[in-house]
């Protein structure tokens, strides 16, 4: 745990602003703002380096580590951002895309 850090490297889960979908926030190391990563992890090797982020003591840091596993950037996939350049992450926005417009969906219906 940093020393610095203001919420101990603890995650705030919320809906992001562009899309509506539940996001994970985390401390950035710089501690300058806050990332919104995609729950889950993915991949290491299958995004691009751009995207590929990896918590330490709940805090967030840009770029490689040792594992093969990585978190996302999730304004890179946003369904409400624009449409990224590499096929990797534009199918995984399309998808999202699909789970936002579902949710949508169901809060138009009153439920
Ligand atoms: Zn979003």
């Amino acid at each position: 745990m940093s020393a610095n850090s203001e919420r101990g490297g603890r995650p705030e889960f919320g809906p992001c602003d562009g899309c509506g979908l539940m996001v994970e926030f985390r401390e950035v190391i710089d501690q300058q703002h806050d990332v919104a990563l995609q729950p889950g992890e993915f991949p290491s090797q299958r995004l691009p380096q751009r995207a590929r982020w990896h918590l330490a003591s709940g805090i967030a840091w840009p770029g490689e580590n040792e594992t093969a596993w990585c978190r996302l950037d999730h304004d890179l996939i946003c369904p409400a951002a624009e449409e990224p350049e590499e096929r990797v992450l534009r199918n995984l926005q399309s998808r999202l895309a699909v789970r936002a417009r579902l949710a949508w969906d169901r809060r138009s219906d009153g439920r």
